[in-house]
């Protein structure tokens, strides 16, 4: 395969995610769209110690490997589904997250409750119902519940995390994470912990975008 700039990018987030506690054994997948609309994506099944650049795939929107000599991760179609959905999202990072897999068992929404969640993800987290994992029904019901916020639940699964860049949805999967143990841990004080309205989450959500974001240095 040529060499990509793209490939870099997603050996290291695969390294991020492992170093973030996001994903257990070879489970989660890593995927970028590329500048001729084609996209680039970890291979299935592969520990992510031990993945090379040669190990990821490129494949079209409808599905087919143009290339790579490994099988395309399993979750291709959700991949593609998403990009076809929301065409500001350019990376997506889908993760078993430990919180994540509880709230996926366990409740039906993640509301936010800090303004940094607020900042990034962008909204109410929700959680799809259970489909297989790998088929384009578990796809379809990912676009439905993601909406135009940066991450949603899978039902009994984890969870998957959008962005504009691959730093972009490191830090979507991240703060979901956080968001997921922030919310589970307040239920067991409080029944109903105070949660920030959706108002004031598109405050937050646009003073990030036009001001905060841009003191980063994400990688195009
Ligand atoms: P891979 O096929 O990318 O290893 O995916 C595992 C997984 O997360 C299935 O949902
Ligand atoms: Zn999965």
């Amino acid at each position: 395969m040529t060499k990509l700039k793209e490939s870099i990018q997603i050996l290291q987030a695969c390294e991020d995610i492992k170093e973030s506690n996001l994903v257990f054994g070879t489970w989660g997948n890593v995927s970028v769209l590329l500048e001729n609309g084609n996209l680039l994506i970890t291979p299935s099944g592969i520990p992510y110690d031990s993945m090379r650049e040669e190990d990821l795939v490129i494949c079209d929107m409808d599905g087919n490997v143009l290339s790579g000599s490994q099988n395309p991760s399993s979750e291709l179609k959700m991949h593609t589904t998403i990009y076809k959905f929301r065409s500001d999202v350019k990376a997506i990072v889908h993760t078993h997250s430990l919180y994540a897999s509880i709230v996926s068992a366990a409740l039906k929404e993640v509301p936010l409750l800090t303004e940094d969640l607020a900042m990034t993800i962008g909204g109410t987290i929700k959680v799809t119902d259970y489909k297989t994992p790998g088929t384009q029904e578990l796809a379809d019901e990912v676009v439905k519940e993601l909406g135009n916020v940066n991450a949603v639940i899978l039902s009994n699964h984890g969870q998957a995390a959008v962005g504009p860049t691959l730093d972009d949805a490191i830090l979507a999967a991240v703060m979901c994470e956080k968001a997921c143990m922030l919310y589970v841990k307040s239920l067991e004080i409080n029944k109903s912990p105070r949660v920030l309205s959706e108002d004031e989450i598109k405050k937050l959500r646009s003073t990030y975008t036009d001001f905060y974001r841009k003191l980063r240095n994400f990688k195009e």
